[in-house]
C-alpha cells in the first residue's frame, strides 16, 4: 500500500503543482557560467516548462538555449524579491538558484528573503548542479504534485500552548 506522506498536524494545505513547471533561474555572477552550463546540458528538459529568471540570468539563459525565459529585474535591483513574490503568489514552482559561497553580494539580504521564501512555501530548490541534476531527473518534474504549505502559525500556537 502507498505510504501517505501526512502530518495533519503542521500540514494545512497542498498547493498543486502542474506536470508543466515554472522554473526560476539564478545564478551570482561567479556562478553563471556554471548554471548556463547546466541549462544548456538539460535544455530538452527545461524545454518543457516555463523558464523565469532574474535579469542578468534570464537574458543570458534565453541566449543560450533559445527558450523564452520570462525576466524579472536584475537581483541586485530587486529581481531576487520580484521572484519571491512570484512564490508567495504561486507563479514559481521550482527554483534553481546557484548562490555563491565565496563572496558577499550587495544584495545579501534579499537573497536571504528569497532562500527563505522556498523554505515557507515548500519550493524545490537546488543550489548547486548535482542537486540540480537530481531535481530536473526527478519523475516528478513532468507529474501534478501536491506541495504541502505548512501552517507556521499553527505550529507556533502549539508550540506555545
Ligand atoms: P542577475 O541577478 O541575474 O540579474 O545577475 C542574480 C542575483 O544576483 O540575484
Amino acid at each position: 500500500m502507498k505510504k501517505k506522506q501526512k502530518d495533519p498536524g503542521i500540514m494545512d494545505s497542498t498547493i498543486p503543482m502542474r506536470p508543466k513547471k515554472n522554473i526560476a533561474l539564478i545564478a551570482h555572477d561567479h556562478r553563471k557560467l556554471d548554471l548556463l552550463d547546466w541549462a544548456e546540458y538539460n535544455r530538452d528538459k527545461l524545454a518543457e516548462h516555463n523558464l523565469f529568471g532574474t535579469g542578468t540570468t534570464g537574458s543570458m539563459a534565453a541566449n543560450r538555449l533559445g527558450l523564452p525565459v520570462y525576466t524579472f529585474k536584475s537581483g541586485p535591483l530587486g529581481g531576487d524579491l520580484q521572484i519571491g513574490t512570484a512564490i508567495i503568489q504561486n507563479e514559481i514552482d521550482v527554483m534553481i538558484f546557484f548562490w555563491d559561497p565565496l563572496q558577499a553580494q550587495p544584495h545579501d539580504v534579499d537573497v536571504k528573503a528569497l532562500l527563505r521564501i522556498c523554505v515557507v512555501y515548500n519550493i524545490p530548490l537546488a543550489s548547486n548542479r548535482a542537486s540540480a541534476d537530481f531535481l530536473i531527473s526527478s519523475a516528478l518534474m513532468d507529474k501534478t504534485y501536491d506541495r504541502f504549505i505548512v501552517d507556521y502559525s499553527k505550529r507556533f500556537k502549539k508550540e506555545i500552548n
